[in-house]
C-alpha cells in the first residue's frame, strides 16, 4: 500500500444538459457510494455544476470543473475564476487539458498560472500532461513530459505538489479507442514521479497522485489501476455512460 487513494475522474467535456447530468448522478451514486476505497470526481460543463453538486450531496463524490481563468475577477468576458468554482462546490479543476492546448491555444505558461490560481482558490488542480502522436513518433515523449510537469508546477510549493494530481494523457490515446499499454502508462507515470522527486524531493513525489487518461473503459481500467505508479484514471468518452463509469470506479476496489 502506498497510501495514495485512487481517483477516478469523469471529464464530460461539452456534453450533457442539466437534466441529463441529474439522471447520470442518480444512477452513479447508488453504485459509487459503497466503494469508499476510491475517490470519484465528476467534471461536468460549467452549466451543469449546480445540478451535479445537488445530486452528489452526501454521496462522497467530488465535483470538479474542466477549466478556470487565473484572475479572480474582472473584464475577462466568458471566463470563470477559481473562487467562482469553489463557490459552486468544486473541489477539483482540470488544468491544461490537451483540448485546451490544441483547440484554444493554451500555453504551458497559461497552465502554470491556472495551476497556481486553482490552489489559491482552494481547488486541487488535475494537471494534464502528455505528448502528441508526432512528438511520440519523433522520440520526444520524455522531453515533452518533463516540460509539461516542471513548467506546469513552476508556481507551486513542494507542499502543494505533494497534494497535486497529475494526469498523464497521451494525446494520441484521447478519444481514439487506442489506449496506451498499461506498461507505457506505468513507465511515464514513474517518469513523472521521478521528475517531481528531483525537483521537490522524494517524500513529496510519494504523495503525488498520477492518473492515466486516454481511452480508458470498464474493460481495461483494472489493468491501468494495477500499475504501481498509476493512482487512478481520467475518463472522457466512457464517463458519459453511468453504467460504464460505475464499472470503472468499481475496478478501483482493492
Ligand atoms: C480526456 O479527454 O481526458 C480523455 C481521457 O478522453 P477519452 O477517455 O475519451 O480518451
Amino acid at each position: 500500500m502506498n497510501g495514495r487513494r485512487p481517483l477516478l475522474a469523469a471529464n464530460w467535456k461539452m456534453n450533457k444538459t442539466r437534466a441529463q447530468a441529474r439522471n447520470f448522478v442518480e444512477i452513479v451514486r447508488q453504485v459509487v457510494s459503497p466503494f469508499p476505497q476510491a475517490e470519484t470526481c465528476i467534471c461536468p460543463p460549467f452549466t451543469a455544476l449546480g445540478a451535479v453538486n445537488e445530486g452528489i450531496r452526501g454521496s462522497g463524490i467530488a465535483l470538479g470543473a474542466q477549466d478556470l481563468y487565473w484572475e479572480k475577477e474582472g473584464a475577462y468576458t466568458g471566463e470563470i475564476s477559481g473562487p467562482m468554482l469553489a463557490e459552486c462546490g468544486c473541489e477539483y479543476v482540470l488544468v491544461g487539458h490537451s483540448e485546451r492546448r490544441q483547440l484554444f491555444g493554451e500555453t504551458i505558461a497559461d497552465t502554470a498560472r491556472k495551476t497556481r490560481a486553482a490552489w489559491d482558490a482552494g481547488l486541487v488542480p488535475i494537471l494534464c500532461v502528455g505528448e502528441s502522436f508526432e512528438q511520440r513518433r519523433s522520440g520526444e515523449t520524455e522531453r515533452v513530459i518533463e516540460t509539461h510537469v516542471l513548467e506546469g508546477t513552476a508556481k507551486l510549493s513542494a507542499g502543494e505538489v505533494g497534494k497535486l494530481v497529475i494526469a498523464y494523457e497521451p494525446i494520441w490515446a484521447i478519444g481514439t479507442g487506442l489506449p496506451a499499454t498499461s506498461e507505457e502508462a506505468q513507465r511515464i507515470s514513474a517518469l513523472i514521479r521521478g521528475l517531481a522527486g528531483g525537483r521537490f524531493g522524494d517524500p513529496v513525489a510519494a504523495g503525488l497522485r498520477i492518473l492515466y487518461g486516454g481511452s480508458v473503459k470498464a474493460a481495461n481500467a483494472a489493468e491501468f489501476l494495477g500499475q504501481a505508479d498509476v493512482d487512478g484514471a481520467l475518463v472522457g468518452g466512457a464517463s458519459l455512460d453511468p453504467t460504464e463509469f460505475s464499472k470503472i470506479v468499481a475496478a478501483a476496489k482493492v
